[in-house]
C-alpha cells in the first residue's frame, strides 16, 4: 500500500500519517518525491485495513501496490535511485566502474591495483577477502588481514572499497573496511546475512543468485530494504544452464525488465559471466549498450599468478583498451564513465 500526501501536505500530516501506520502494527517507509511525499507500508497489510488512513488531513489517495517487491519496485517510487558509494554515485547518467583482483592476495599487489585504478579515474576497486570458494581446499582469502589491506589501499590512493561479507559474524569487520558490502551469488538467499546488512549504514551490492529469476533477485533486495537500507544495488553475474561455451550465462536480457520493474541500479559482471578474459571486452560494451549502470570487472596484475580467477581477469593493458573503448560507447549513449 502507497499513502500519497497533497502536495501541500504539511511534516505535521506526514508524521501522523507514519504514527497511525505504526498504530497499525505496519512499517512506514516515507519517500519524498520532487512535488508530493509518498509514505510506503511494509508488513502484513492483511491483517488491519489501512482504508482508514485515507480519512487522515493532508492525504491525497491510497493505491495498492500489487507486486510483492513494495521498496524495490517502481510502482511506490517511480524515479530512479541513486546509490551513493564512497566516493562515487550509482544510477542514471553515468555508467561506474568497480575493479580489481578476485581476492586480496597481498597488500602490494592491491595498492600497485589501486593506484593504476586511480590514475585511470575509477573510484571503486574490488577485491575479496573473504572468498566463496567451491571446493576447500582452494585459497579462501586472507579475511581480516585482508580487510586492513583494503583499507590501507583506502587511505592512500582515496579509492572506495567493494568487498563480500559472506557470514554475520564478520559484518562489523567488513562494514568497517567496505564503502559498500558485497553479497554474493551463493548468498544472494542467505536471509539472516540480508537482514544483518538491512542494518547497516553502507549500499549493499546483490548479486544475482546463480539459479534466481529476477523477481527472486528483488526480492532479495525487498529483504535488505524492509530492514531499513535503502542503498541497494543488483548485480547481474550470469546464471547456470545447459551451455558450456562460457563459465555462466551471463543474462544481459535481464537489465530491461530488471529496469521496468525498479528503480534500483543494476550492474553487470562480465568476468563472472563468461569465465574467459577474451570475452569480457565485447560483454562489458554490450552491458553499456543494454542500459547497466555500471561493470563488475576482474583486473589483476599478472592474472597468470592470480590465487583465483586468472582465466578471467583482465591484465592492466586489456583493462586500458577496455576503458578506451568504453568511453567511446559512453559518449555516444550520453552517460558519463565514473
Ligand atoms: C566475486 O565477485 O568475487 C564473486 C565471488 O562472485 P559471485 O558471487 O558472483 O560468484
Ligand atoms: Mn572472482
Amino acid at each position: 500500500m502507497l499513502v500519497v500526501m497533497e502536495s501541500h501536505a504539511t511534516p505535521h500530516q506526514i508524521g501522523a500519517v507514519v504514527e497511525a501506520v505504526r498504530g497499525m502494527g505496519l512499517t512506514p517507509h516515507p519517500l519524498p518525491g520532487a512535488t508530493r511525499t509518498a509514505i510506503g507500508i511494509t508488513g502484513n497489510t492483511g491483517a488491519v485495513d489501512p482504508r482508514a488512513l485515507a480519512l487522515l488531513p493532508g492525504v491525497f489517495e491510497l493505491i495498492r501496490v500489487t507486486k510483492p517487491f513494495k521498496l524495490a519496485g517502481r510502482e511506490m517510487h517511480p524515479e530512479d535511485t541513486v546509490v551513493l558509494a564512497g566516493p562515487t554515485r550509482i544510477g542514471p547518467k553515468t555508467f561506474t566502474l568497480i575493479c580489481g583482483p578476485c581476492s586480496v592476495e597481498n597488500e602490494e599487489m592491491i595498492l600497485r591495483t589501486a593506484e593504476f585504478l586511480v590514475q585511470r579515474g575509477v573510484k571503486l576497486m574490488r577485491a575479496g577477502a573473504f572468498k566463496p570458494r567451491t571446493s576447500p581446499y582452494s585459497f579462501q582469502g586472507l579475511g581480516l588481514d585482508g580487510l586492513t589491506i583494503l583499507t590501507k589501499a583506502r587511505q592512500r590512493t582515496g579509492i572506495g572499497i567493494v568487498t563480500e561479507l559472506m557470514d554475520t559474524d564478520n559484518a562489523d569487520a567488513v562494514e568497517q573496511a567496505a564503502d559498500v558490502i558485497q553479497i554474493g551469488a551463493r548468498n544472494m538467499q542467505n536471509f539472516s546475512l540480508l537482514k544483518r546488512v538491512a542494518k547497516s549504514k553502507r549500499p549493499v551490492l546483490v548479486k544475482r543468485g546463480m539459479a534466481a529469476t529476477l523477481e527472486e533477485l528483488l526480492m532479495a533486495a525487498e529483504y535488505v530494504m524492509a530492514g531499513g537500507n535503502y542503498e541497494v544495488v543488483l548485480c547481474e553475474r550470469g546464471v547456470r544452464t545447459f551451455a558450456d561455451h562460457t563459465r555462466n550465462t551471463l543474462d544481459l536480457s535481464i537489465i530491461p525488465p530488471a529496469k521496468r520493474l525498479s528503480h534500483l541500479p543494476i550492474i553487470a559482471d562480465p568476468s563472472h559471466g563468461t569465465g574467459n578474459r577474451d570475452y569480457v571486452p565485447s560483454m562489458a560494451l554490450a552491458a553499456l549498450a543494454a542500459g547497466a549502470d555500471g561493470l563488475l570487472l576482474e583486473v589483476h596484475p599478472d592474472p597468470a599468478r592470480a590465487m583465483s580467477d586468472g582465466a578471467q581477469s583482465l591484465d592492466y593493458a586489456m583493462f586500458d583498451a577496455l576503458l578506451a573503448s568504453l568511453k567511446r560507447m559512453a559518449d555516444t549513449v550520453g552517460v558519463q564513465i565514473n
